[in-house]
């Protein structure tokens, strides 16, 4: 990169004499959250965050190892990394998160000359690394990560117990571990104090909280009680109580999005997948929501190309799009993962026919969020103002449905201003100009 100016020597401190750090996130919400937690410990030791690797004296790589090309972005990133440090610029380097508890992480270590090696459970160790004393304690999960943001996530729950036979999170990750309410509730009281207004309660399969008798839907309950906004994410279809759906459309203070991956929409696949329920199970679920919470919007996950996937499983998911009617789907080709029974399985699908499959699944969620979106025309909604505007751009805020809206004002995150919807699209909803002040 000949346009950047050579590092000046260690010995001329940069930034009036702080020591740098990048941090750099892939992957899901955990991972943010994590990283979240790793910027706390770079801050308390000393270091100032940047945001360009040229900049940096030492780059935390917080990875996700659930699709292949997860590592390769990741690859791409060490490449270059390796290289800055061969010309003076970067001092460390770190791999921490997915990929740092797989066995993959010895080689990248090795190719890259990555310094410090860290999966998921020993996160805290980036603490001494960094210059702190041995943090074991102070740095777990218990503790929050972001306090005094206007919106801050939660993790209730680690690891998780299913065995679907594509995923590695559970090797990543580790078995289910339910975080007490009375630690979760604290954690939410303390964020409320110092100004969030906005919660997301955060696991890989969050329904399936339990604690000595309680379960999601009391946790739920006592969060709505406490925090102004919350909002929960991802849910298994199979521990989704109808009680937790109908508390949705009760409690207002809880978003009306339910964000429930189904994956496929074909029994034969769901069996193979082991995801423990049938695409019946699954309407049903969707029924009770759209009764309980009117105006709520969902969302799914959907896996093609799993291996065994036929054009008739293909048509019945594509059949389910159209009887769910999801506002928005994340759309995933499979990806074989190293360890999982689904890379050891027979009937690989050929990626033409995965990449077709993908771009009707595509259209027909695109089709209905469309339609679904334009009906919002003329509504009057609350936003939730989540991205501030820039330059003379539009602020990013979110209705009480959980719909992105675009919207022309100068408030801040973590306010509220109420505006009219007056344009759609098939992922966005426009706003006009508000009506008063935010609030
Ligand atoms: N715990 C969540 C999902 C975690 S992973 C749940 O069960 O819903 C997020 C999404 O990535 C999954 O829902 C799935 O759609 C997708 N995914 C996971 N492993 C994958 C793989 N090997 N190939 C393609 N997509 C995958
Ligand atoms: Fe992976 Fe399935 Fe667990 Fe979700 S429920 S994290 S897809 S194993």
């Amino acid at each position: 990169m000949s346009s950047i100016t050579r590092k000046p020597s260690r010995s001329i401190a940069r930034n009036g004499g702080t020591k740098t750090a990048c941090i750099r996130t892939f992957g899901c919400q955990m991972n943010v959250h994590d990283s979240d937690r790793i910027r706390r410990m770079v801050r308390d030791a000393g270091y100032t965050e940047v945001h360009r690797y040229e900049e940096a004296d030492i780059v935390v790589l917080n990875t996700c190892y659930v699709r292949e090309n997860a590592v390769d972005r990741v690859r791409g990133h060490l490449g270059e990394l390796s290289r800055l440090k061969g010309e003076g610029y970067v001092e460390k380097v770190v791999l921490i998160g997915c990929i740092g508890a797989t066995s993959e992480a010895q080689e990248l270590e090795h190719t890259y000359g990555v310094d410090l090696v860290l999966g998921t459970h020993n996160t805290y160790e980036l603490a001494q690394f960094v210059g702190l004393p041995g943090m074991e304690e102070t740095y777990t999960p218990e503790l929050p990560g972001s306090e005094g943001e206007h919106s801050a996530f939660v993790t209730i729950m680690t690891g998780c117990n299913y065995k679907c036979s594509y995923c590695v999170v559970p090797a990543v990750r580790g078995r289910m571990v339910c975080r007490p309410l009375e630690n979760v509730l604290d954690e939410v009281k303390r964020l409320v104090d110092t100004g969030t207004r906005y919660v997301t309660l955060l696991g890989q399969t969050v329904d399936a909280w339990r604690e000595s008798g309680s379960r999601f839907c009391d946790l739920l309950e006592r969060v709505s009680e406490v925090a102004p906004r919350v909002w929960f994410t991802t849910s298994h279809p199979s521990n989704m109580e109808d009680r937790t759906l109908k508390l949705i459309g009760e409690k207002d203070t809880i978003v009306k999005r339910l964000h429930l991956p189904v994956q496929s929409g074909s029994d034969k696949m769901l069996k193979v997948m082991h995801r423990g329920y049938k695409s019946e199970r699954y309407r049903r679920k969707i029924e009770v929501f759209r009764e309980a919470v009117s105006d709520g919007t969902l969302s799914t996950d959907i896996i093609v190309g799993h291996p065994g996937e036929t054009e008739g499983d293909h048509e019945q998911t594509l059949q389910l799009i159209e009887d769910c009617s999801f506002d928005s789907a994340y759309i995933f080709k499979f990806s074989p993962r190293c360890g999982t029974e689904a890379a050891e399985l027979p009937g690989a699908v050929p990626d033409g026919v995965t990449q077709r499959r993908f771009l009707e699944i595509l259209r027909a969620v695109e089709r209905n969020a469309f339609s679904c979106n334009q009906s919002k025309i003329g509504a009057t909604e609350d936003i939730y103002i989540r991205h501030a505007r820039t330059g003379d751009g539009k602020a990013v805020g979110e209705t009480w449905s959980g719909h992105p809206v675009h919207v022309p004002t100068d408030a801040e995150p973590g306010r509220y201003v109420t505006a009219p919807i007056s344009g759609a699209g098939p992922h966005v909803l426009y706003a006009g100009e508000p009506l008063g002040k935010s609030h």
